[in-house]
């Protein structure tokens, strides 16, 4: 197999996890992978000369589809860690974010993260998010393959909180029509989203850098992020 950055290699093989709107999911009746990350990605790599082809990858499976050559790049809202930096190489980080907190609408309980000691929290699966919820006092961490499962947990009553990024929170909030919910407290970890690839592949990470870079430049970075975010 050869790496994605030899001439002869046309499709670049990205890898998602598609519970995680607005960056990537699946619209009702509509099979079509969608999102900020989506777009963003078919234009990177188009500015890089290829084509993409994506692959839905539960998110703790990511790195090790990378590590394992199936996929040449993770783009899934994956905030740039220390810990993950030992195994991938990120690309400069094209979105700012950070985790906040969901409960239902009429929980008075929990307005910080303080209050979430002892508490019972949703969160997915190989997360930066799960790793927060597990650092909290006497929490019980429950954790699920898809965001849309802790959401769910949080609606059945099973948890107390949903913790995960705060722009996926508001698109839940506003967008999946659930009424019974809110977001409160001050956002915590400001975190960065990259793209990722191995550690071999240094060239296409300056490639992918330059990449957008250039899409900042000419205005299509703002194009997808207004349709996606607004002004
Ligand atoms: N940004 C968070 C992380 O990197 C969550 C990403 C996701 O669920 N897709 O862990």
């Amino acid at each position: 197999q050869k790496p994605a950055d030899t001439n002869k290699a046309k499709v670049l093989k990205i890898g998602a996890e598609m519970t995680f709107p607005p960056f990537e999911f699946q619209e009702e009746g509509n099979k079509e992978y969608v999102g900020f990350d989506m777009d963003l990605a078919k234009a990177v790599a188009k500015q890089m000369g290829y084509t993409t082809e994506i692959q839905n990858i539960g998110f703790d499976g990511l790195i090790p589809a990378l590590e394992a050559g199936n996929i040449d790049m993770i783009v899934s809202g994956m905030s740039i860690t220390e810990e993950r930096s030992k195994k991938i190489a990120f690309s400069k980080p094209y979105y700012k974010s950070g985790l906040s907190i969901v409960v239902k609408g009429d929980n008075n309980s929990i307005t910080n993260f303080k209050d979430l000691e002892g508490k019972r929290i949703a969160v997915q699966i190989g997360t930066t998010g799960a790793e927060e919820a597990r650092k909290i006092k006497d929490a019980k961490v429950r954790e699920y393959n898809s965001n849309s499962e802790a959401y769910m947990e949080l609606k059945a009553g099973g948890v107390d909180a949903v913790v995960n990024d705060l722009p996926v929170n508001e698109y839940y909030l506003t967008k999946s029509g659930e009424k019974n919910a809110k977001i409160v407290g001050d956002i915590m970890n400001a975190e960065e989203y990259g793209m990722a690839v191995t550690k071999k592949n240094t060239e296409l990470v300056e490639k992918v850098n330059k990449a957008i870079d250039e899409l900042k430049k000419n205005g299509e970075y703002e194009k997808i992020y207004v349709k996606w975010f607004g002004k």
